[in-house]
């Protein structure tokens, strides 16, 4: 098996990639609260963590991955405070909170298969793991890091911190922490205002309820990720992913209950994805750039020009690597999505190419050189890079002006199908859709009586063909054998 380097955000540098139980992998990435559509910020890190999938699994590892849907306990204010998010919308929806949960989560699974994001081995709701959130709140309970008050149970950072070190995750300390945070005014349920709920009492209004020992109520939000990463994939298992928004508080407050309740952390490798800025800008309520998955696909949001489809959006994010930041604008998705057109167009010449007795093209090397940037940290855009590369080769090839072997072009197709479509997930594939080919029958015709016209010296209708066409977003190009288009 090939030498996988990842960064581990726990120990801030790149890591030999060793599974503890080879060749299985565990791996656990947090997903979404499902009480309104999935947006841009989901789909970076479930394209990230679906190539990790995909690459694992082709580098031959029997990969679990689970991947959790939070229908339960994420509250409006983040922290411990405000009404559940899903409950809200369910309340001003006049829904049940499930028919929310369900409706949104149908939505992400769609919005996921659009951008041919894999289905997760385990996707767990919160809502579906109460009795394990409870007893994880017990362990922790007995081993002394919680405390009950008024019905809720929090956990205890100071007396954790004691013993273990709470902050190592997002490289933060207990005093820094405390000199930032708002000091409690003696009202307060929690004993110092780093502490966290591990289950919160019910208000009466509160619709979403479960018993327990300590009171009618819910888990927190941290509290899903331990019980459910810890059922499914053992008290010690290899990957826990997300976006770096979650590396604090959520994955550090998961490492403390993990340790507190187990005695040892559970997770070897944590792997985070960087954000995503819309023009510049961090996506925020304020700023209104919050574009979901279908108003890109559909062009529906007064900043997109117009639409851009799932594999565009796709390939944009591939083409940057996982940790630097990305910032989307109309400009680079036009951008991606020529480049990402020039590559398909690349993959179905390459499956018309008669090969020649011998090569005049250098293809050799390529499939190393792919597999060596994807070891490398899953570095996805020096891969592209190279396919680029490759690009230049088939275009000579059937322009007539390069010659390639048998030998050379099987190791080329093998390379393209095993990168774009196997490890980076792109379709490439010219549709087999009716209405996709009745619109480039359509097409085709327009061109075929322009070329018609060409012939019989009717130049108006010939330029009116071609101009038109170009309004509509067309470029047509004439070649010795006709013409080429493209959108
Ligand atoms: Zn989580």
């Amino acid at each position: 098996m090939q030498d996988l380097l990842i960064y581990n955000t726990l120990t801030r540098q790149k890591e030999l990639f060793k599974p503890l139980h080879a060749p299985h992998v565990g791996m656990y990435v947090c997903g979404p609260t499902v009480y309104g559509d999935a947006h841009l910020g989901h789909a970076r890190p479930a394209i990230t963590f679906d190539v990790l999938f995909r690459y694992l699994t082709h580098l031959g590892y029997k990969v679990r991955y689970v991947r959790n849907i939070t229908d339960v306990g994420h509250l409006e204010h983040d922290a411990d405070e405000g009404e559940d998010k899903i409950a809200k919308k369910a309340r001003l929806e006049q829904k049940e909170p499930m028919e929310v949960a369900q409706y949104y989560t149908n939505r992400f699974r769609n919005a996921m298969a659009a951008l041919n994001v894999l289905p997760p081995s385990i996707e767990p709701q919160a809502s579906g793991h109460i009795i394990e959130q409870i007893n994880f709140v017990k362990k922790i309970l007995e081993a002394g890091y919680a405390y009950e008050s008024q019905g809720s149970i929090y956990f205890d950072v100071r007396k954790f911190n004691k013993d273990f070190h709470y902050g190592k995750l997002s490289g933060r300390n207990i005093d820094e922490l405390l000199a930032t945070t708002r000091e409690l005014d003696g009202q307060d349920e929690k004993h110092c205002s780093l502490d966290f709920a591990l289950w919160k009492k019910a208000q009466p209004e509160h619709i979403m309820r479960w018993p327990s020992p300590w009171s009618d109520g819910f888990p927190g939000w941290h509290m899903e990720c331990s019980a459910m990463g810890t059922k499914y994939l053992g008290e010690s298992f290899d990957i826990h992913g997300g976006g770096m928004d979650l590396i604090f508080p959520h994955h550090e407050c998961e490492i403390a209950q993990s340790t507190a309740a187990l005695g040892h952390e559970t997770v070897k490798y944590w792997i985070h994805n960087n954000m995503i800025t819309i023009n510049g800008q961090k996506m925020g309520k304020s700023y209104n750039n919050f574009i979901t998955l279908d108003e890109f696909f559909n062009g529906t949001h007064e900043k997109l020009e117009r639409a851009y489809s799932p594999m565009t959006i796709r390939f944009f994010i591939l083409q940057a690597h996982y940790r630097s930041t990305v910032d989307f604008s109309n400009d680079a998705l036009q951008a991606a999505e020529k480049g990402f057109a020039r590559l398909v167009d690349a993959y179905n010449r390459l499956q018309k190419i008669t090969p020649s007795a011998s090569s005049t093209v250098d293809v050799k090397g390529l499939r190393e050189r792919c597999e060596e940037a994807m070891c490398d940290d899953l570095n996805t855009p020096i891969v592209i890079s190279n396919l680029f590369d490759a690009t230049k080769a088939i275009n000579s090839v059937t322009d007539g002006k390069a010659t390639i072997s048998k030998e050379d072009l099987d190791e080329l197709k093998q390379t393209f199908e095993v990168f774009v479509k196997d490890i980076l997930g792109l379709r490439v594939e010219e549709s087999n859709n009716t209405q996709d080919k009745a619109y480039k029958g359509a097409v085709d015709l327009l061109l075929e009586i322009r070329k018609q016209a060409k012939t019989n010296k009717d130049w108006a209708t010939s330029d009116k063909i071609r101009d038109e066409l170009a309004n509509l977003g067309f470029s047509v190009k004439d070649t010795k054998d006709g013409f080429e288009w493209s959108l």
